[in-house]
């Protein structure tokens, strides 16, 4: 029967078959090409509309083309015999960015919109797309002890304003071409990705990170504060980069996922508090805490509920947030000293 889903092992390409990634200059598709990599595949091509320079990072041997993608020529020119496509392409940052940029998170609609239907037309055989959790209805996420969210908790939809509506959007978009057209598709609904080789500074990074380099920055300046965005009660999950990639990779190769949106983020709630006690505790220092109440803070509460991937996938992902934390600190830091020599450590 046609758009039937099949059962069984998780379904990969051969290692010499087109994987292409959007937004590969940026965080996580820069990581998932190093993923890919690592594990063998070679014909790799990296796509992103920044500059090469400012690529995040760069894995050898990889096509790296620079290409806005919210331009349907540059999409096809993107999936060219791809047999498998990967979005991760999108205007987005933080909460900061996020509730200041709704226009320009809404406009990033043109991107999947042309890259599902252009990865269509070259034959892919599977098509992923990074959505969200702010996807899920923020009425349900006012108190800071909120029940993890389920994946049937999108709908009756009340988005995130801007970014969230884009990516739910976006998820029926690549739900309709597996059911109208045949394309297998795939979602994750990501909860908050973090780790080294990731936005640390300028406005588009996210708590871990931001709190990381506040700390950091406390200490080399000797200041003994930090400024914190609200009043510290927020409460999130925060998932480490190498269970993002891993899980990435899991759900587009399980055919029991087609066209099915899922959690992908880690169980571990941590509220910014304590997020702040631990960078505190890796850096060795200790600071008075400088509560901003009216800086953007976003949903009182978020957690990921994990049963359906554990049911489907038999994981979830685990590295406890102290650890990924920890090297996302280091990293940081050898950054944070190279730029104030002038530098940047390219990866
Ligand atoms: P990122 O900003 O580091 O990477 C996104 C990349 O997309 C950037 O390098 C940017 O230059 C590129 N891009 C933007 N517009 C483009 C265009 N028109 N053409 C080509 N490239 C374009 O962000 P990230 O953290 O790596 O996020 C990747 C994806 O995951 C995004 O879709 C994001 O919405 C989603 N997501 C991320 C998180 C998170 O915590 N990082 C959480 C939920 C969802």
């Amino acid at each position: 029967m046609k758009n039937q889903k099949t059962s069984g092992e998780l379904v990969r390409p051969g290692k010499d078959e087109l994987i292409v990634v959007g937004g590969a200059g940026g965080f996580i598709g820069g990581s998932l090409i190093r993923y890919f990599y690592n594990k063998g595949y070679r014909n790799l091509r990296a796509i992103d509309k920044k500059p090469l320079p400012a690529w995040y990072q760069t894995t050898p041997g990889v096509q790296n083309l620079v290409l806005d993608l919210s331009e349907e020529a540059n999409c096809k020119r993107a999936c060219e015999g791809a047999v498998e496509v990967y979005n991760l392409a999108a205007d987005m940052g933080g909460m900061g960015f996020i509730e200041k940029n709704r226009i320009e998170c809404l406009r990033s609609i043109l991107i999947n919109t042309h890259m599902v239907e252009q990865a269509w037309r070259a034959g892919a055989r599977r098509f992923f797309f990074s959505s969200s959790a702010c996807a899920y209805n923020t009425d349900i996420q006012k108190d800071p002890n909120v029940k993890a969210l389920k994946e049937s908790d999108a709908y009756p939809a009340m988005a995130e304003r801007g970014y969230g509506w884009e990516k739910l959007i976006s998820e029926m978009f690549c739900q309709e071409y597996w059911h109208e057209r045949g394309m297998k598709t795939f979602i994750a609904r990501f909860h908050n990705v973090y780790g080294p080789v990731g936005t640390w500074d300028g406005g588009r990074e996210k708590a871990p990170a931001a709190i990381a380099r506040k700390v950091i920055e406390a200490k080399d300046k000797k200041t003994g504060f930090v400024n914190i965005w609200g009043d510290g009660t927020q409460t999130r999950s925060f998932m480490y980069i190498d269970d993002c990639v891993k899980g990435i990779d899991m759900i587009t190769h399980c055919d029991d996922l087609i066209a099915t949106p899922i959690n992908l983020g880690s169980s571990e709630l941590i509220s910014i508090n304590r997020l702040v006690d631990i960078a505190e505790k890796v850096g060795g220092v200790k600071l008075k805490r400088n509560y901003q109440l009216d800086a953007p803070k976003g949903v009182a509460g978020r957690n990921s509920d994990n049963t359906f991937i554990k049911k489907v996938l038999k994981w979830e992902p685990g590295t406890p947030f102290s650890v990924g934390l920890a090297k996302t600190y280091t990293w940081i830091e050898k950054q944070y000293m190279a730029r104030k020599k002038g530098s940047r450590i390219v990866e």
